[in-house]
């Protein structure tokens, strides 16, 4: 069977500093949720962690509970939107790579990719992992489908453009080197067990004995 693993989103992270869009709210969480989740996969290694929409709080509250606990996570950005109010803008793209974090594409303007003349899925589907490329200063090939919107024709264009990984929202465990990869987006309403139950859908999930012990050195405040 091939390496399962199971993929998390966090959208937004404490208290928004931009209007969210109707509904957006249901996928935020506090600092306290965020917390619990990352402390329930320290240690395990085939949970990833992603970063989608390039709110503020990736840099300002994730970044650092991230560093803490010596986990690394994807970012999936929107390239048209970098440095609007509330979103990282170029510095915070910069900070993220030195620190180890890999970006990826969210388009450009967080529209559903399925319905887009061929000149606006051309800015959003190839021109904005460009952007994001020349930003960080190495090829960006991994593609978050905005609200997990996707059919043939997207996927078509996400090849075209050179994507070599596209996650989806789906839910659910995925397989590690899989083209497209389901993944499972924290909300506002989840409490300590979720992560649990979420990682009980991915058989064969295994602690690594350095990065917990990396975790009992901290614990400790060693
Ligand atoms: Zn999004």
């Amino acid at each position: 069977m091939p390496p399962t693993i199971v993929n998390l989103i966090v959208h937004g992270i404490g208290k928004p500093r931009r209007a969210l869009d109707p509904g957006e709210d249901e996928s935020w969480v506090t600092v306290e949720q965020f917390e619990q989740v990352l402390d329930a996969v320290v240690g395990i290694d085939n949970v990833r962690l992603t970063f989608d929409d390039g709110n503020a709080s990736d840099v300002e509250i994730a970044l650092p509970r991230l560093l803490e606990r010596r986990l690394t996570a994807e970012f999936f950005l929107l390239a048209g939107q970098l440095g609007e109010r509330g979103r990282i803008g170029r510095d915070g793209v910069r900070e993220l790579v030195d620190a180890g974090m890999s970006i990826g594409t969210h388009g450009w303007s967080h529209s559903d990719w399925r319905r887009l003349d061929d000149r606006r899925a051309t800015q959003e589907i190839a021109e904005a992992p460009k952007l994001l490329s020349k930003l960080v200063g190495k090829p960006v090939r991994h593609a978050a489908v905005p609200f997990g919107a996707y059919d043939r024709g997207v996927l078509h264009r996400l090849r075209k453009a050179g994507m070599t990984r596209v996650y989806g929202n789906d839910g659910g465990p995925a397989r590690e080197f899989a083209w497209l990869q389901s993944r499972n987006s924290l909300r506002h309403d989840i409490g300590p067990a979720w992560i649990d139950d979420v990682l009980a859908g991915a058989p064969g999930l295994y602690r690594s004995a350095t990065r917990t012990a990396a975790r009992l050195v901290r614990l400790a405040g060693i």
